[in-house]
């Protein structure tokens, strides 16, 4: 348990503990996982044999709600990553400051070796054997890797018919004809740029003169490239797994998106280069957009991308990690010495995850809102919690990553404490 991918997540939050008065006892709750389930998922093939495929579900911890978070299909789905990311998800619930626990699950399978006939069998399937598991009260999944809206109607309708009851609260992240919020599928690019149009605030940056390069070209790099650059920032260099462009005086974005979604690669356009504004973008290899010299790097596709061999090559003075986990904790310990300012996962990319607590109010309360209501929502809460781990950052003079999770440690231990710890049941 020592190295493992939980373990290395944790010590984060050990050392938060260091700066917030809390009682041991809340940490030693956060040690542990409230429960694990694993599954194993019998899957009539459409060749008419038989596969099990074993699917886990993690509930990391309850204190302030129900479980929350994401189900991943992957080859590489395993116990120790799952727990991590459950972990994560509390953090970042809680720093959100949004009524729930974290949550992860998902299947050890490679989604597309299964026709899409499979695919729903398999997750139905999934359903079934977890549905005791989870619930509107209990754990909400919503997507993640390789899983997607279809995915999670399927699902929410398996539960519904499980427990003979429309459940939509059960899991988020649905179509909006099957009880979705309007406004998710943008939600955390949108996080993202809120995050950076409050830092630039602080900074006095002018949109105009303040350059932008996104690494993953996905839902997420899209949104916030789309925002940004329509408040004038230049978004000069984007890229996705077939590689980058780069511009100077900026790209077109909306043209880029559109190109992307209609050819789905970003080489679609070095062959258009005549008729599109990406005419003088020049080509160029993934790695070298994340040394490029910008005010705002935004890594938007993996995890572990800015690592000890690069960071020291990193020019950019602001990285918003729109990916979850794009910084080592090698490579985090450089950025910091040589000034820039990381706005961290937890906090960046967390409209997803708000968006998704929306849509589950809208389910419970059968009050729909429309896409302008859920995004003033999201810019107030995104807006307000920003603020709140930038200023303890500045009054605890902590990096921006150290002072999210103090705030999620601050009120993980209040939760804890409203229940009694030692100190209230020794009289203290
Ligand atoms: P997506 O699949 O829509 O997009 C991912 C993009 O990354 C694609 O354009 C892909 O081509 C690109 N990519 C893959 N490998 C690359 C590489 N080596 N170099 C450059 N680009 C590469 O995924 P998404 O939903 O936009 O998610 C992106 C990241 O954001 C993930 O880390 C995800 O966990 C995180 N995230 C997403 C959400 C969400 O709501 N979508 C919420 C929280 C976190």
């Amino acid at each position: 348990m020592q190295d493992s991918p939980f373990e290395r997540a944790f010590a984060r939050l050990d050392e938060a503990a260091r700066h917030v008065e809390v009682a041991p006892e809340a940490l030693e709750r956060l040690r542990h996982c409230k429960a694990v389930l694993t599954v194993g998922i019998p899957l009539r093939r459409d060749d008419g044999s038989l596969e099990v495929y074993e699917g886990y579900r993690v509930q990391h911890s309850d204190l302030l709600g129900p479980g929350k978070g994401g189900l991943r299909y992957h080859p590489q789905v395993n116990l120790e990553e799952l727990k991590a990311l459950a972990f994560w998800m509390t953090c970042k619930c809680a720093v959100m400051d949004l009524p729930y626990g974290g949550a992860k699950g998902g299947i050890a399978v490679d989604p597309k070796k299964l026709s899409m006939l499979e695919v729903e069998r398999l997750s139905r399937g999934f359903i079934r054997r977890i549905a005791d598991f989870i619930g509107p009260g209990t754990d909400i999944p919503a997507p993640d890797m390789y899983t997607n809206e279809r995915i999670m109607g399927w699902m929410m309708d398996e539960y519904s018919q499980v427990v003979r009851k429309r459940t939509p609260a059960v899991i988020t992240g649905k179509p909006v004809a099957l009880g979705g919020s309007r406004g998710r599928s943008g939600a955390t690019g949108r996080g993202g740029y809120i995050c950076i149009r409050e830092l630039a605030r602080t900074r006095d940056w002018q949109p105009g003169e303040t350059t932008v390069a996104v690494q993953g070209f996905g839902n997420a790099g899209q949104e916030v490239a789309r925002l940004l650059h329509a408040d004038g920032y230049r978004v000069v260099a984007v890229s996705d797994s077939g590689g980058g462009i780069y511009q100077e005086d900026g790209l077109d974005v909306p043209r880029l998106i559109e190109v992307k979604n209609r050819r789905r690669k970003l080489e679609a356009l070095y062959c258009e280069c005549s008729v599109c504004d990406a005419a003088s973008a020049r080509q160029i290899p993934n790695e070298e957009l994340l040394e490029l010299d910008v005010d705002v790097l935004i890594p938007a596709a993996l995890e572990d991308v800015i690592t000890g061999g690069n960071a020291e090559q990193v020019r950019a003075k602001v990285v918003l990690e729109l990916a979850n986990g794009p910084t080592t904790a090698e490579a985090d310990v450089i950025l910091e010495k040589r000034g820039v300012t990381v706005i961290p996962d937890i906090l960046a990319n967390a409209g997803g995850v708000t968006v998704s607590y929306y849509e589950w109010v809208q389910n419970r309360s059968g009050d729909y809102w429309t896409a302008e209501e859920v995004q003033q929502r999201l810019d107030t809460r995104m807006c307000k919690q920003f603020h709140a781990v930038f200023d303890l950052a500045a009054s605890k003079e902590l990096p921006l990553r150290m002072a999210a999770y103090v705030l999620a440690l601050e009120r993980i231990g209040a939760a804890a404490e409203a229940m009694g710890t030692a100190r209230f049941f020794n009289g203290d």
